[in-house]
């Protein structure tokens, strides 16, 4: 699925490289649906990607043409990765660019999960 300037799923972005152990990550979960890491560039005290396993260029993608199965283990993984980082009390953001106006850079979908201080009105 081509959206909004990112084209076609390619194999060879970052974060499939990551998914199949080519580049290292600091990971903090993982199970069937998901994988979550460390961001190599933090823009907050906590800041952990989450991505699903397959092969989806953006949230509209993951959105349109996962499964049920798979949005609803993915969107469970990341609340899980919360708990897991402890932020459940003090709260945290989620964020995901779609497109590349919208600033997203690697074409794998994610969500970004921010915590560890108060955040700001708007972040990233
Ligand atoms: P986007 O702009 O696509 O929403 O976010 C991409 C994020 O991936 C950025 O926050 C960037 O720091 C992070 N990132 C890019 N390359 C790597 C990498 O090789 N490893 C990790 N852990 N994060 C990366």
């Amino acid at each position: 699925m081509a959206v909004s300037g990112l084209g076609p799923y390619d194999p060879q972005n970052i974060f499939a490289k990551i998914l199949r152990g080519e580049i290292p990550c600091r990971t903090v979960f993982e199970n069937t649906f998901a994988l979550a890491f460390h961001d190599i560039a933090p823009k907050a005290p906590v800041h952990v990607l989450v991505i699903p396993k397959g092969p989806y260029v953006s949230f509209a993608d993951f959105s349109t043409t996962a499964s049920d199965a798979e949005i609803a283990g993915f969107t469970r993984a990341v609340g899980h990765v919360a708990s897991l980082l402890g932020l459940d009390e003090a709260g945290y953001r989620l964020l995901s660019n779609m497109g590349a106006a919208a600033g997203q850079e690697v074409p794998h979908f994610h969500v970004h999960l921010f915590g560890g201080a108060a955040l700001g009105p708007m972040l990233h």
